[in-house]
């Protein structure tokens, strides 16, 4: 899995302290007098590099990398091509603004997602900084094109933490507590969950799609409805891969009703999933998708792309922002393409996939507090209950989580009930780092 690629930090797990070490724990306790709690951080070691699949601490420590920093990270961590075409912008200019006077790779950008997106109907991208951003203009778009109000959006979804995208967004602690009121006309729907599906996950797909649909028409009128938003796979509510069926009959509902599909494609886009994008999967083609994470090596970026009909309707000025398509970004959004494309990333994310996925279902055969194992590509992950129910069991989870960090993986957590372990190591992670992760999961499981 290395061949091709060659990096320039050592590709091994090293600790030389344990985790976190004596000069990240000076650093957390300077943050606690600087930053308010509400900002949190899943694992405190104060990063020094990172690169390929490690991120290497102030005290010298080398982790092996199951977050990407959440997802954003596909190519790896400062790849080499990324950080010369921003190292080359930043010395020819740093910001002009797209809205005072525009520069070609903003343009290029729109052109590629144009191209690679699902469907090949004649599209338009505009450019900002967050996948919050994206998603709440994505819905600003979806209420110009259609005149009416109502968003749907479903149980144990992620969007963001604008008052919008928060309010989009199912789970009330951390993301909402406290931050009322929301805004108004956004309704939840059930999710094809398979494995919590009361008559299972082979009904799932199906039957959740006819509920939803039902309540859509009864509650709030087909005919009020400006737009669907969903996540093909959705990230924070713990990587819930919804039931077969279930997308392409809630797009062929949105098409009968003119009802605008808008794919949250934050976390799951740019290879992550074996597919470019998650929808491709059952040939979804949705009216609006919205990106961010992946599409730019960490450099702030983020876009709405769209049908052109409908992306042409809002009125001149109505779109935009101060920094939207940084240039800095924008370059290096041209570099990822290019680097999924020349490690043909999306073979490599089904290829982690089919590494990870028997590994971790064999995990769960010898430990019954492992109830579901799910996800395609590089994007898996594993929902702890309590054994013989469904229970879910977060304070397991965290014990997990916690016992990966002290032996170097990093891992992250998720779900609705907190009792999710997520992994999604960059594409490009070598073969060895990835069974050496999966081996100290393996341990951490023995020891809990
Ligand atoms: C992370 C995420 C967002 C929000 O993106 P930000 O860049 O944090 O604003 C929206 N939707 C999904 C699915 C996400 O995973």
């Amino acid at each position: 899995m290395t061949s091709e690629h060659t990096f320039t930090l050592k590709q091994e797990r090293r600790l030389v302290t344990e985790i976190p070490g004596p000069r990240s724990r000076e650093l957390q306790r300077r943050r606690t007098g600087a930053v308010p709690p509400g900002v949190g951080s899943v694992l405190p070691v104060y990063v020094a590099e990172a690169g390929g699949g490690v991120v290497v601490d102030v005290d010298g420590n080398s982790l092996i990398d199951f977050g990407s920093g959440i997802a954003v990270t596909n190519v790896g961590n400062a790849n080499p091509r990324v950080v010369e075409r921003v190292r080359e912008q930043a010395g020819r200019f740093t910001h002009t603004c797209f809205m005072v006077t525009p520069y070609e790779s903003y343009v290029a950008v729109c052109e590629a997602l144009n191209r690679i997106t699902p469907g090949d109907h004649d599209k338009r991208s505009f450019l900002v900084n967050s996948g919050a951003e994206a998603v709440e203009n994505a819905v600003k778009i979806a209420r110009y094109a259609t005149g009416r109000p109502a968003v749907v959006v479903f149980d144990h979804g992620y969007h963001g933490r604008t008052l919008l995208t928060m309010t989009l967004t199912a789970k009330n602690m951390p993301y909402k507590h406290g931050f009322g009121p929301y805004a108004p006309e956004v309704y939840r729907m059930p999710l094809a969950y398979p494995y919590r599906w009361p008559t299972g996950p082979d009904e799932c797909g199906p039957q959740a799609a006819a509920q939803a649909i039902d309540q859509i028409t009864k509650q709030i009128g087909a005919e009020n409805v400006a737009a669907v938003v969903i996540e093909p796979i959705q990230g924070e509510g713990g990587f819930i891969v919804p039931g077969r069926g279930f997308l392409p009959a809630l797009a062929e509902f949105c098409r009968a009703n003119g009802i605008l599909f808008i794919a949250d494609e934050v976390q799951t886009g740019f290879a992550r999933t074996g597919d470019l994008f998650a929808c491709e999967h059952e040939g979804v083609v949705p009216d609006l998708v919205a990106t961010a994470k992946g599409i730019a090596g960490g450099l702030p970026l983020a876009a709405v792309t769209g049908r052109a009909d409908i992306m042409d309707k809002v009125h001149p000025g109505g779109l935009g922002g101060t920094y939207g398509g940084n240039p800095l970004a924008c370059e290096a959004a041209l570099a990822v393409l290019e680097e999924i494309e020349r490690g043909d990333l999306t073979a490599r994310a089904r290829r982690i996939g089919e590494i990870m996925l028997p590994r971790l279902r064999a995990l769960a055969e010898r430990h019954p507090s492992i109830g579901d194992v799910r996800g395609r590509g590089a994007m898996t992950a594993i929902e702890l209950v309590r054994p013989g129910t469904k229970d879910p069991d977060p304070g397991l989870t965290s014990e997990v989580a916690r016992r990966c960090h002290e032996a170097g993986l990093l891992v992250l957590t998720a779900g609705t009930y907190g009792n999710v372990l997520r992994f999604l190591p960059p594409l490009v992670i070598p073969e060895h780092l990835l069974n050496e992760g999966l081996e100290i999961l393996e341990r951490a499981f023995d020891a809990a």
